[in-house]
């Protein structure tokens, strides 16, 4: 079985308590899954992070962080430093996620820049990226995910390839008023997606994992896991509860299996 991706973006929910009850009941919950098979990942407040750090064994979960600033220090109010965050333990940054372009109107060229940082500063690199409801109708979600891609990863080296994970996420299809994608959609954006990594990184590039994310939950997560482009699902609300996370993994692995034992 490949292997597959299970994470959750913790948004702005969880405090320092909240965050570690979390962890150690998914950790709990889910310890019997072999790391070869399957990667679990968190991300929770950057006020959380230290504490999450001390509470989980990072062979079972990795700790992300949401956002981060591309300079490791100076003028920037406001702003976390890559070398702020490697202080606190963590594995992977997320970068571009649809609130942070949307709500703080970040741009392709900035999240570039936070590429760049992170993957210099180490860590794995989780870019997120989707096409508008608008874009969408325009049918212009190809050029728009295209876009996004070539500049996200304008300068990077193939040697990164190793540290490069994309979560898809239409923005269309996040957070509490997201209307979930249908599989074979996703599929077909996963497919551009992977065809264009290849274009950026070459033969290596098949190797990036791409997760989708957007109103996944315990009803339509077998449906997309199953899909052969999607590697990983990036799951919002209906992880928050680490007994719900927990089904929604199994009823994913479930799935797969029977998907293998079928072919
Ligand atoms: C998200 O915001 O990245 C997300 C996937 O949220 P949800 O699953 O709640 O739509």
């Amino acid at each position: 079985m490949k292997k597959v991706y299970f994470g959750s973006n913790l948004k702005m929910y969880k405090n320092i308590a909240d965050t570690v009850t979390y962890l150690q009941d998914l950790q709990q919950n889910t310890y019997d899954l072999s790391r070869d098979d399957v990667q679990l990942f968190i991300i929770p407040s950057y006020t959380a992070l230290e504490s999450a750090n001390k509470s989980i064994d990072h062979q079972k979960i990795l700790l992300g962080a949401q956002n981060m600033c591309w300079e490791d220090q100076g003028q920037f109010t406001g702003e976390i430093s890559p070398l702020m965050l490697k202080e606190t333990g963590i594995d992977l940054v997320m970068i571009g996620h649809s609130e942070r372009r949307h709500i703080f109107n970040e741009t392709n060229y900035e999240e570039n820049k936070k590429v760049l940082s992170s993957l210099k500063n180490g860590f794995i690199t989780l870019l997120c990226i989707g096409e508008t409801e608008t874009q969408k109708d325009y049918m212009i979600s190809k050029e728009v995910l295209r876009e996004q891609l070539r500049i996200g990863f304008y300068g990077v080296n193939t040697e990164s390839v190793n540290k490069i994970w994309i979560a898809y996420e239409p923005v269309w299809s996040i957070g509490v008023n997201g209307k979930p994608a249908k599989a074979d959609y996703v599929e077909e954006m996963h497919k551009i997606i992977k065809e264009c990594l290849i274009e950026i990184f070459g033969s290596k590039g098949r190797d990036i994992p791409v997760l989708y994310g957007g109103s996944v939950n315990q009803q339509n997560c077998e449906s997309l896991i199953v899909q052969p482009s999607i590697d990983g699902l990036f799951v919002g609300r209906a992880a928050w509860n680490a007994d719900d996370f927990n089904a929604l993994i199994r009823q994913s692995l479930m799935a797969l299996q029977r998907e293998k034992d079928r072919n």
